[in-house]
């Protein structure tokens, strides 16, 4: 018989596991249990679904069964079973999606937490047992398999004997060490306790046979022991529940049973919906972002229920992109078991459903920003992105939806603010929503053409994400208010440096323009500087395109060489004005065209624009120095 080995990836994931302390292991229960709910949720539909299967509602159900003596426990289902090739593809390597978090994870450098990333599966079994058997007859196939495994070397897979189809996972259960007792996962009573705790709603009974007393007759004080079946969950699905009747806890629960995610849920909704179209709903925001949340292999999506039956694993109408972080499930009474992904999309319900959910959600959100800042600044710091793509995407459409919902640093508050508060504290004279975009905020704090807006003693937001001026962009204006970035040539303040700076353009018109006229298309204007107060030189945008936009595009692989229009703008306090109009006036072109190239490449540098010729420009600050 030939022995198997475990993906590399997969066999130090499982020495992790094993070896590592973690503090719940009684888990390795609730996993097995949702897999075998989930297989017969499987077989469940098919049966719905084709008619030529007829089961009994009696046939569904898991067993829990224990021996003291061999130690072993076992966990058997009446699901849909496991063919070899599945078998060997589901048990053989530990979840693709597991080994991307594997690695993520190992970079770094958290094994202790590893668990807690990516949840435990059906490998949970190897924290208890040094040895698991699977056995599994799949729907529709007369040969059943059975794969074993010490969880350190390898599996092996050999056909076996099994009646019924659905699955058996026998654990072999570890001996007792000085720091775990492993015993306890024999026991009845401690097994009912992590069933009730974990398991309580999955919607098929879960059997065990449990140890009781009567008394010997009628007259005796004695007791004896006997055997009883009992079905230890309540099978009252979660979301059919009331919501009183539950505790954060059950909702916990049902977030880590479902694999929604293994971190802590950050807030769940649970909603029922009783009008025109009834449905209930268990909506999750995650408190940490899912690992591969960017990646393309991330599907956003809800589980749907028809009628209490899962029809979809993942259906994506029922949830926008921008809120694609929100995991959960529907339930709905009005929908049907057949209905296929083509016609989801279709469904009038599911179109509805989907717009009271994206509703529901944009709700909470507010209500979360409103009364419980601190947990929206935590949500908004892990999600906050997809908010403002969602502003700028689908030509905008979702902007009204989305626009309470953003927030950006502020220059004077010195922490996250929304645009309403922004709005609301403004000086009746302050006509725009200033920004200033910068990679970092520090690097926006250093930024020339900021001062004159803060000196004016406005507040200032911070862009520090590719996506923020996209979005504000789209947006346009926040209550009638136009968004103005620091940079913009036209900054709609009024200041006497303003007429000065005027004036001294109007005088030395020559002059700016035969600096123009040296710098050719690569300019748009020369002109004195109203805002500049230590920095010789920086520029301004006219028109639409901002420098920071032209940063932007300038990396999309698409790329047309779109450019903002720059005007180069002089600071006419500082000594380098004064070389220049000395050179102009002597009529020194060279030395003119030296400090106007010079100026140029600087205010690129300062903009973090690449400079077209470094050679050059350091061989011309020579000439300069010498
Ligand atoms: P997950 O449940 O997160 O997919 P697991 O490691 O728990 O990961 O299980 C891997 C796969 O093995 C499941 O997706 C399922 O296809 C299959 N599987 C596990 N347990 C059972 C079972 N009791 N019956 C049928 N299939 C099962």
């Amino acid at each position: 018989m030939e022995k198997k080995q475990f993906q590399a990836e997969s066999k130090r994931l499982l020495e992790l596991m094993i070896n590592s302390i973690y503090s719940q292991k009684e888990v390795f229960l609730r996993e097995l249990i949702s897999n075998s709910s989930d297989a017969i949720d499987k077989v469940y539909y098919k049966t719905l679904t084709d008619e030529t299967l007829n089961f009994n509602k009696e046939d569904y159900y898991i067993q829990i069964e224990t021996n003291k003596e061999s130690r072993t426990l076992k966990i058997i289902d009446t699901g849909i079973g496991m063919t070899k090739e599945e078998l060997e593809e589901n048990l053989g390597t530990i979840a693709k999606s597991g080994s991307h978090a594997f690695k993520s994870a190992n970079e770094m450098e958290e094994d202790f937490d590893i668990i807690g990333q990516f949840g435990v599966g059906f490998y949970a079994a190897f924290m208890v047992a040094d040895e698991v058997t699977v056995k599994t007859k799949a729907l529709g196939s007369d040969t059943a398999y059975e794969w074993h495994s010490d969880g350190t070397e390898g599996y092996v897979i050999q056909p076996t004997e099994k009646d019924k189809v659905g699955t058996e996972v026998i654990l072999q259960i570890k001996e007792d060490t000085e720091e775990n007792n492993y015993t306890e996962y024999l026991d009845e009573y401690r097994l009912k306790e992590i069933i009730k705790k974990y398991s309580d709603f999955i919607r098929y009974p879960i059997k065990m046979e449990v140890t009781k007393n009567r008394p010997k007759n009628d007259e005796s004080e004695e007791f004896v022991e006997y055997k009883e079946e009992e079905t230890i969950n309540s099978m009252v699905p979660i979301w059919r529940k009331n919501r009183s009747e539950l505790t954060e806890d059950d909702y916990i629960n049902f977030y880590h049973e479902k694999n929604y995610g293994f971190d802590k849920p950050l807030k769940h909704i649970h909603t029922s919906v009783d009008g025109t179209i009834r449905y209930s709903a268990i909506l999750y925001i995650p408190e940490t972002m899912p690992f591969d949340f960017y990646s393309k292999e991330y599907e956003k999506g809800l589980e749907l229920y028809a009628n209490g039956v899962l029809i979809m694993e993942k259906s994506p109408e029922l949830i926008p992109d921008y809120f694609s972080f929100v995991k959960g499930m529907i339930d709905s009474d009005d929908l049907s078991l057949n209905i296929s992904r083509e016609m989801l999309q279709q469904d009038r319900q599911v179109q509805l459903i989907a717009k009271n959910i994206t509703r529901k959600i944009k709700q909470e959100l507010e209500s979360m920003l409103k009364n419980d800042r601190d947990k929206y600044i935590k949500f908004y710091e892990t999600f906050g992105t997809q908010l403002k793509y969602g502003i700028y995407s689908d030509y905008g459409m979702n902007k009204e939806t989305l626009k309470d919902l953003i927030m950006f640093y502020s220059s004077t508050e010195k922490k996250l603010v929304a645009l309403n508060e922004y709005v609301e504290r403004m000086p009746e004279e302050q006509k725009y929503i200033y920004y200033a975009i910068g990679e970092s905020k520090a690097r926006i704090e250093a930024m020339p053409q900021a001062e004159l807006v803060s000196d004016s003693g406005y507040e200032i937001l911070y862009f520090t994400e590719d996506v923020d001026e996209f979005a504000i962009r789209m947006l346009e204006k926040y209550k009638d208010k136009e968004f103005r970035s620091v940079t913009s040539s036209d900054l709609g303040i009024d200041i006497a440096e303003d007429k000065e700076a005027k004036k001294e353009s109007e005088e030395n018109k020559e002059l700016f323009e035969k600096m123009k006229i040296y710098l050719g298309d690569k300019v748009k204007e020369v002109k004195a500087s109203t805002r500049l107060r230590t920095h010789p030189v920086s520029f301004s945008a006219d028109g639409e395109i901002s420098i920071e936009m032209e940063k932007v595009l300038q990396q999309m692989p698409e790329n047309q060489g779109v450019q903002a229009e720059k005007v180069l703008e002089i600071n006419i306090d500082h000594n380098v004005y004064h070389q220049l109009k000395a050179s102009f006036e002597q009529n020194d072109e060279r030395t003119l065209n030296l400090y106007t190239d010079l100026l140029y490449n600087q205010a690129l540098l300062i903009e973090g624009l690449p400079i077209e010729d470094p050679v050059a420009f350091t061989n011309n600050i020579w000439k300069i120095v010498n």
